[in-house]
């Protein structure tokens, strides 16, 4: 849609440009091939106006911010109760591949780090589902946020696969407190392909306001989430969802976000509209350099920060 508003977004992210920092994810080998000067932004309103610019038809693989996502599936599916008896919702403060479990309850810290997400995924379709059916419901559900259906990027999935000892030692650490029931290979894998879907930065935008908006998708009508379960995954976000530099978007943004290391990110505003980033290169907490820029500006311009003005 042409407007006052993709003429603005425009103009943010032709400054964003300036950012030059960062770097391209390369412990997965594919994502290191892609072209660092990729740069889009879209925005969707949670009564479903879309406006997106630059690189808006690009399509990367979703990573950590099929997280929040995959979390409210399970939310949705198993109840509260089952799920926070799995994972817990306290910020870790350690990197998003820290390897490590509350030592008093033996469960990941929250659903954001990659432990947590492992346990999350393997909560998807009952104990006994293969990975085809579990990645198929993630699938569904994603497909269903976005609008349009999505699919996996089998070169991502391949090429994470064959570096994946690390994620597998997580897998063997909650197998070991019961937390998985699966085999390790087999939770590994159904994460890996849940982060390998293929989105653009309007599909984020637009799951993004479907969460702001109360698990309506704002475009299609369509209710994917309920209420209570958008509440929970925007609050784990606000206090996870940026690796471990948290606290700090916290301060300066001020609203519930989640990134990736493909280099999206996604941010919601309740109530009012999602917002999402596309650009590679990444700071040292893993977060798209020329995303936080373009986030602290919006926040800035439109008073976003959810604890009111400066
Ligand atoms: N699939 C990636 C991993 O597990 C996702 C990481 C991310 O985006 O932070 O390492």
């Amino acid at each position: 849609m042409k407007s006052p508003i993709s003429d603005y977004l425009t103009e943010i992210i032709t400054d964003a440009r300036s950012a030059t920092g960062g770097e391209v994810a390369d412990y997965i080998p594919v994502l290191s091939e892609v072209d660092r000067e990729l740069l889009g932004a879209a925005l969707c309103t949670a009564s479903g106006d879309l406006y997106s610019v630059g690189d808006d038809e690009h399509a990367f693989s979703i990573q950590s911010i099929s997280k929040p996502f995959a979390y409210a599936v399970a939310l949705e599916e198993r109840g509260p109760e089952v799920v926070d008896a799995r994972v817990g919702m306290e910020p870790s403060g350690e990197a998003f591949n820290d390897i490590s479990l509350d030592e008093e309850t033996g469960r990941p810290d929250n659903p954001m780090i990659n432990v947590g997400a492992i346990a999350v995924t393997q909560l998807i379709g009952g104990r006994s589902a293969s990975v085809d059916s579990r990645v198929g419901l993630l699938l569904d559900r994603f497909s269903a946020l976005a609008g349009r259906q999505l699919s996996i990027d089998e070169r991502v999935a391949e090429s994470e696969l064959a570096h994946s000892d690390y994620s597998m030692a997580m897998a063997y650490m909650l197998r070991d407190t019961g937390v998985v029931t699966d085999t390790a290979e087999h939770a590994v894998t159904s994460y890996i392909r849940q982060c390998a879907v293929l989105v653009t930065v309007r599909d984020l935008a637009v799951m993004a306001a479907t969460l702001a908006n109360g698990g309506i998708q704002p475009i299609t009508g369509q209710r994917v989430f309920s209420q209570a379960v958008c509440r929970q995954v925007q609050a784990v976000m606000a206090s996870a969802g940026m690796y471990n530099a948290a606290g700090r978007w916290m301060t300066t943004v001020g609203i519930p976000a989640k990134s990736g290391v493909a280099g999206g990110l996604l941010g919601t505003l309740p109530g009012r509209l999602g917002l999402a980033t596309f650009s590679p290169p990444l700071d040292p907490q893993g977060n798209s350099v020329r995303g936080v820029k373009i986030f602290q500006r919006l926040s800035e311009d439109m008073g976003m920060h959810l604890m009111g003005a400066e």
